[in-house]
């Protein structure tokens, strides 16, 4: 996630990054204060002071937004959870933790620290208002100041509402995690919480684009999209952590898998084997010795004309780094392999012997099949 943000400051020990979707939302927040909201509250300013007004606005607004995300970091830290760093973005900030918090107890404090500093931020913006008006002539910073108390308060309100992976959500799961002892069907039910807000504010928006209000409509949508996507995400990640936590290759792996020897033709190959069997990638062994491995890719790079006449010895990908894995090698980290090298599959090697075959599909069946024997 966020691959081309760049780092912008360290406040703390922790990285502050942008991603370059945020400038989209700064534009477009300066521009609707400067060109409507302001004007509206305060008719008789001029353009200029509509201007600088949005302009202080946006900046104050986007640190809210960053205490808001430093207040999870630092009661992360203080906790234990090791914090990669926060991303501003599209859809505001986010702290990005390097691990899952490892207790219900942890995981609602982390979650709750945001919406407290902003219900705080929203409480001092608000007294500021009041110190602030005291002062003649100071309408724009009471107007400005008061913005920043309602932005605080509704960023503070909509975190809350308990569908994950807003704070809310996240408070929710906590609180089904402690009660059940079980952090995955927790992930699962607070998950289809916000699936069920994301689908609501996308039908919001959908009404909203009926009402003609296009931009605030298709704004919604998109939040509604991303809440919905996170939450998928989020539960299928943490469904794979837990499937594959302490598990390796060999548990996972197909044993005794369909062999070919050197000496059959590409015709045999197909015949005997893709579409008999209906495999493609299959290792090739002569007299018990793993040479390589015959798969899709390298038969379509030959003329179907020649699959008769050429043998599977002079076309076969040789055994290396890349097509071979251990038996001992963490499933997680076959993951982190094949999401870096989209390699699919796998031979299974020790001691220069072939002991099995781990593909993509069988993660995935093997996902599947734990999540069916969790609805048990
Ligand atoms: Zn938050």
């Amino acid at each position: 996630m966020f691959a081309n943000a760049t780092k912008l400051c360290t406040i703390n020990g922790f990285t502050i990054r942008v991603d370059p979707s945020w400038l989209v939302i700064a534009a477009l927040v300066t521009w609707s204060l400067s060109q409507q909201y302001f004007p509206n509250v305060l008719p008789d300013a001029h353009p200029n002071t509509h201007m600088t007004m949005a302009l202080a606005a946006m900046v104050c607004f986007f640190t809210s937004l960053l205490a808001h995300e430093l207040a999870h970091c630092v009661v992360a830290r203080r906790l234990g959870v090791p914090v990669k760093n926060i991303t501003l973005f599209l859809f505001g900030g986010v702290a990005e933790l390097e691990t899952e918090p490892q207790s219900a107890v942890v995981e609602f404090w982390v979650a709750l620290a945001g919406p407290a500093m902003s219900f705080t931020l929203a409480f001092g913006f608000w007294g500021l208002t009041i110190v602030a008006g005291a002062a003649p002539g100071a309408d724009p910073v009471v107007l400005v100041l008061s913005y920043l108390a309602l932005m605080n308060l509704i960023l503070a309100l909509f975190n809350l509402i308990p569908a994950f992976p807003l704070d809310g959500g996240r408070v929710l799961r906590a609180y089904l995690w402690h009660r059940s002892g079980n952090s995955l069907s927790a992930t699962r039910t607070a998950a289809k919480s916000g699936g069920i807000l994301g689908y609501v504010l996308i039908g919001l928006g959908v009404l909203a684009l009926f009402r003609g209000a296009l931009v605030a409509g298709l704004w919604q949508m998109m939040i509604g999209g991303f809440i919905l996507m996170a939450a998928r995400s989020s539960y299928q990640s943490h469904l794979a952590r837990a499937a594959f936590d302490h598990k390796a290759v060999r548990d996972l792996m197909e044993r005794d898998p369909i062999t070919i020897g050197p000496e059959i033709t590409l015709a045999d190959y197909v015949n005997r084997t893709v579409l008999a069997q209906g495999v493609t990638f299959v290792p090739v062994v002569e007299d018990g010795v793993l040479l390589g491995h015959m798969d899709r890719n390298v038969l379509s790079g030959i003329d179907r004309e020649h699959w008769g006449s050429t043998q599977v010895g002079d076309v076969f990908v040789g055994l290396n780094g890349e097509n071979s894995t251990g038996p001992n090698v963490p499933i997680q980290d076959l993951m982190a392999r094949i999401s870096k090298t989209n390699r699919r599959k796998f031979m299974v090697v020790q001691n220069h012997n072939l002991i099995g075959v781990i593909t993509l599909t069988d993660l995935i069946q093997y996902l599947q099949a734990s999540e069916r024997a969790m609805d048990l």
